[in-house]
């Protein structure tokens, strides 16, 4: 039997420049550097290397079971329900909008 291996992502030039303008529009609208492996696990973890159709959007949590976003398209909020132990991102759609955002959830310790 063959051991499982991990395999690298292979990210091609292009993919490359579309994830940085990501994480720069991501760190203009958090306020936040982001360091570029826990945002390609982020990204890796959806499966969004070809991420431009995506805003990432930072969620402010209001009880255990529920955040609230901003959205960076229309900055309208809406509730978002979670699951204790959730992913640390989401896909989801703006309720106001309609705009694909990825929420990224803050560790809680
Ligand atoms: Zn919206």
């Amino acid at each position: 039997m063959t051991p499982a291996k991990q395999r690298p992502i292979s990210i091609s030039s292009s993919d490359r420049a579309v994830l940085d303008s990501q994480k720069q529009r991501f760190e203009q609208r958090t306020g936040e550097r982001t360091n570029w492996g826990s945002f390609l696990a982020t990204v890796a973890l959806l499966g969004l290397a070809a991420a431009g159709v995506y805003y990432f959007v930072r969620a402010t949590r209001r009880s255990p079971q529920a955040v609230d976003v901003q959205c960076s398209q229309c900055h309208g909020t809406f509730q978002m329900a979670v699951h204790q132990g959730s992913d640390r991102a989401i896909y989801t759609t703006c309720s106001g909008c309609g705009a694909e955002l990825v929420v990224y959830l803050e560790t809680q310790h």
